[in-house]
């Protein structure tokens, strides 16, 4: 059986231009190296399938009879991107074919690197075909929602392993370039298979590479050559628009750089962008100003939950000016009235989530204005979910979120069906504590549906899950979509 797996994986390789045919016996011979084995029986495989997730499940099956892996989800992903590393070229070859692509064309170049982050499994597509993915339509335009199911859960016998491993600090984290074919470990995911290209964003060595969970197309990552924190400055839109120059049909955004609005990693200076135009992108500007000195550049506020101001204009030297310009003030804009304060006791509340694109020939920053105060009331902050929408959404609302699209945890997806079932059965919310949470919510969004059925009920429920987001989104909003709100945005840009 192992002979006949090695050669379909082979073959899936060659099939999908992972491997070239000349490298069909050295490509099986490292395989069989990895399983131990020093004999191969060459079989027929026609008619088998070449369905990577069914081959690698088979091979992993063999690895952990054999007694090379422990038999749990940890140990069989490090050891399967060990395998697949057989398959895919190093990292000088893929480097030399991306610049000769590039020289066609910069999508000619994303179209083949994607493509092969996929065929190489570092983005398991099978995993990522499980994400629930739905849209909503909002006041401010179509909202997008994801439950993402492809990072797997932890087992114990992993966790276990983990408390007993040696601390390690290589690489630092997992955006650092060393992490470039490094094995893993039972605390950090392998990579052999991963291959980064090497870009030069602000006259330094930066990375460009896929997220492995792709919440949308080409989600992109790219991220400084050295393990250094976030920092939102003017450095950073000059950053933005040197990738955005490099590929203009990929948008460039960074997380904001304080707890609370920021992203989950702040210990690593990185951006996410990718192929895809986000509800936010397409909402209009509701009212355009002029700025004093910037008189060349088109000014307005977006007609968006969140509060953004939308630059645009063709030369980015420019937007970034105009955008450091609108930073600092807003580092320092105190309006006691509409309740922002750029710090307390010393601490700092105001940043920006920041976007770069370029829409034909004219280039775009969108800021979107973040506060990190915490109140009483709102002890996980002012401007991020406020507790009526825990059930659905509690963490960040970090760059991708800003944009529109809802990545949410995925316990929902059980709570959703299990909510469905009871729902429709007429049963007790509150008598099942996985779904207790849900219960008040339910009671507010039900009378509004008249017939309820098995067909129609996940339905509502999404929708209800999307214009919970779009109240969560309000409430990241530091100026409010209300007459009093644009009144306190126009009195900020007034200072500007
Ligand atoms: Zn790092």
């Amino acid at each position: 059986m192992l002979s006949k797996n090695i050669k379909r994986l082979v073959e899936y390789g060659i099939s999908s231009g992972l491997t070239p045919e000349c490298e069909r016996l050295y490509t099986t011979n490292l395989l069989l190296e990895l399983f131990c084995e020093d004999s191969y029986e060459d079989t027929s495989i026609e008619g088998e399938s070449l369905e990577l997730e069914d081959i690698l499940k088979e091979l992993l099956d063999e690895a952990c009879e054999r007694g090379i892996i422990e038999d749990s989800i940890v140990y069989r992903d490090l050891f399967d991107t060990k395998v697949m590393n057989c398959l895919v070229p190093r990292p000088a070859q893929i480097q030399e074919t991306f610049a000769k692509k590039y020289e066609v064309s910069p999508k000619e170049a994303t179209d083949y690197y994607y493509k092969l982050s996929q065929d190489s499994d570092y983005i398991r597509r099978y995993r990522v075909k499980k994400d629930r993915k739905w849209t909503v339509d909002s006041p401010y335009g179509v909202i997008d929602i994801t439950i993402n199911l492809s990072k797997p859960e932890k087992d114990p016998k992993a966790i276990a392993a983990a408390k007993n491993a040696k601390t390690s600090s290589y690489p630092k984290c997992q955006l650092c370039m060393e992490n470039e074919g490094y094995a893993g470990r039972v605390n950090h995911p392998a990579r052999e298979n991963h291959r980064i290209i090497p870009i030069t964003v602000n006259d330094s060595a930066w990375g460009f590479q896929y997220s492995p969970y792709v919440y949308y197309n080409e989600h992109c990552i790219v991220f400084n050559g050295q393990h250094t924190p976030m920092k939102i400055e003017k450095a950073t839109f000059m950053k933005l628009f040197d990738f955005v120059k490099l590929f203009p049909h990929y948008f460039l955004g960074s997380n904001a750089d304080l707890p609370i609005v920021g992203g989950s990693i702040l210990s690593h200076d990185h951006f996410q962008g990718g192929n895809y135009t986000f509800a936010m992108a397409k909402a209009p500007m509701e009212e355009t100003f002029t700025i004093k000195d910037f008189e060349d550049v088109e000014v307005g506020i977006v007609h968006w939950p969140l509060s953004v101001l939308r630059l645009r204009g063709k030369d980015e030297q420019r937007l970034i000016e105009l955008g450091a310009h609108i930073l600092d003030k807003w580092r320092s804009y105190t309006d006691e009235e509409a309740f922002i304060f750029a710090e307390t006791d010393g601490e700092p509340h105001n940043t920006i989530t920041p976007i770069a694109r370029k829409v034909e020939d004219t280039f775009e920053l969108d800021l979107a204005l973040r506060n990190n105060i915490t109140t009483e009331e709102h002890p996980l902050g002012l401007y991020h979910p406020h507790a009526q929408w825990h059930n659905i959404k509690k963490e960040n609302i970090g760059l991708i979120e800003v944009m529109g699209l809802a990545v949410l945890p995925a316990r929902l997806k059980e709570e959703m069906e299990i909510l469905a079932e009871y729902i429709v059965e007429g049963k007790d919310i509150t008598s099942n504590e996985k779904i207790e949470k849900h219960a008040e919510w339910t009671k507010t969004f039900l009378p509004k549906y008249e017939s309820i059925t098995s067909e129609n009920v996940m339905d509502m429920i999404q929708k209800e899950v999307g214009i919970v987001f779009t109240h969560v989104l309000e409430d990241a909003g530091v100026y409010k979509c209300t007459e009093e709100g644009r009144e306190a945005f126009k009195r900020f840009i007034s200072v500007l």
